[in-house]
């Protein structure tokens, strides 16, 4: 591969901003969104009564493009992040953005800017943050008549630098990041300023990751701030099944690949009781894969699983199993792998 960014340290990337050369922008005007095309500009220019600023009508997406060791460019599974899209522009009543105009976009964004894509081997990859927004002027509540979908690429270092980092958590009750029949299973902006408070909280008290419970009756589990909630108990893999939780796609994945190794899988509701009962617990989602969870603090209760000090060897396995299949080391046999 033709690379010009030999400046980049790879290996010692943050998880954040790195400029590359091109994003791309689709508009919707009069009722269509047009062909697309890429920008180099990283500003957007927006009206400033558009509803995305004041209204909070925008969704997002996130998922990382790999190259692999015989030099392909992959994605993971971008078919699932555009039904996901999908699924929360109809709740927010952002107008559709078809399956093909997704994929074709992803594509056009990580060719144009390929040489971003970090080495098979560094452990990096390149994430993908598509975006959708309301804009033109409004003032009255109500959805936008103009939207603006943009996708732009960064190059993200390896999230662990030497082997799977355990952390703990601190399950919050005073501050809730999503609300019975609300939106906390879409992807929209407005959830992560709500969950900042739990978020802040958390850090403060010295917790790294925040796990939340059932907004209704704060008995179930649901989800840490930005990942979903895995348990391994036995030869069982045990998830939340919740209506205020976000569906991870990392975590459907796991949950297959721990099928295919034989393992059961539970998707249901998760008493808070059942923790002193786990061997192994996980954060799951796009950016770490898998946060293997020590300690979860609870009303003056430590919960532990594991050692403490390293991953269980379940989540081990499931975690090189999978992000093994992303760089083409392990097969890919349920077909994940999306070519660019
Ligand atoms: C994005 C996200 C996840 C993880 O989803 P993936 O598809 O695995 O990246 C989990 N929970 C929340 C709240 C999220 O926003």
């Amino acid at each position: 591969m033709n690379r010009k960014t030999e400046d980049l340290d790879w290996s010692n990337l943050p998880f954040g901003y790195v400029k590359t050369d091109f994003n791309i922008r689709y508009f919707y005007r009069n009722g269509k969104w047009d062909e697309g095309e890429l920008f180099s500009d990283e500003n957007i220019s927006i009206h400033m009564a558009a509803p995305c600023i004041h209204y909070g009508q925008e969704a997002f997406e996130g998922m990382k493009a790999f190259e692999t060791k015989v030099g392909r460019v992959v994605v993971f599974r971008p078919e699932e992040n555009a039904r996901r899209l999908q699924k929360t522009c109809e709740r927010i009543f952002i107008p559709e953005i078809s399956e093909k105009m997704f994929l074709e976009a992803v594509k056009r964004v990580v060719s144009a800017n390929k040489k971003f894509v970090p080495p098979y081997g560094t452990g990096a990859s390149l994430y993908i943050r598509p975006l959708v927004i309301g804009v033109g002027p409004k003032v009255g509540l109500g959805p936008a008549e103009e939207y603006i979908f943009l996708i732009f690429v960064t190059p993200v270092g390896p999230y662990y630098k030497g082997g799977l980092s355990p952390v703990n958590a601190l399950i919050v009750t005073d501050f809730d990041r999503a609300a019975p029949h609300g939106v906390g299973d879409c992807k929209v902006g407005g959830n992560y300023a709500a969950g900042l408070a739990g978020a802040q909280y958390g850090k403060k008290k010295g917790y790294p990751v925040v796990l939340h419970l059932d907004p209704k009756e704060n008995n179930y589990i649901d989800e840490f701030s930005t990942s979903n909630f895995i348990a391994i108990k036995d030869n069982t893999y045990i998830t939340p099944s919740s209506e205020s939780i976000l569906k991870s796609i990392t975590n459907d994945s796991l949950s297959i690949i721990a099928e295919q190794k034989g393992m059961t899988v539970e998707k249901r509701n998760v008493e808070v009781k059942e923790l002193s009962g786990f061997d192994e617990v996980g954060a799951v989602g796009t950016a770490a894969v898998v946060t293997p969870v020590n300690l979860i603090h609870y009303n003056g209760t430590d919960y532990t699983f594991g050692n403490g000090e390293e991953a269980g060897p379940v989540i081990k396995s499931l975690y090189n199993e999978l992000t093994g299949i992303q760089k083409g080391d392990v097969e890919d046999r349920n077909n994940w792998l999306f070519e660019i």
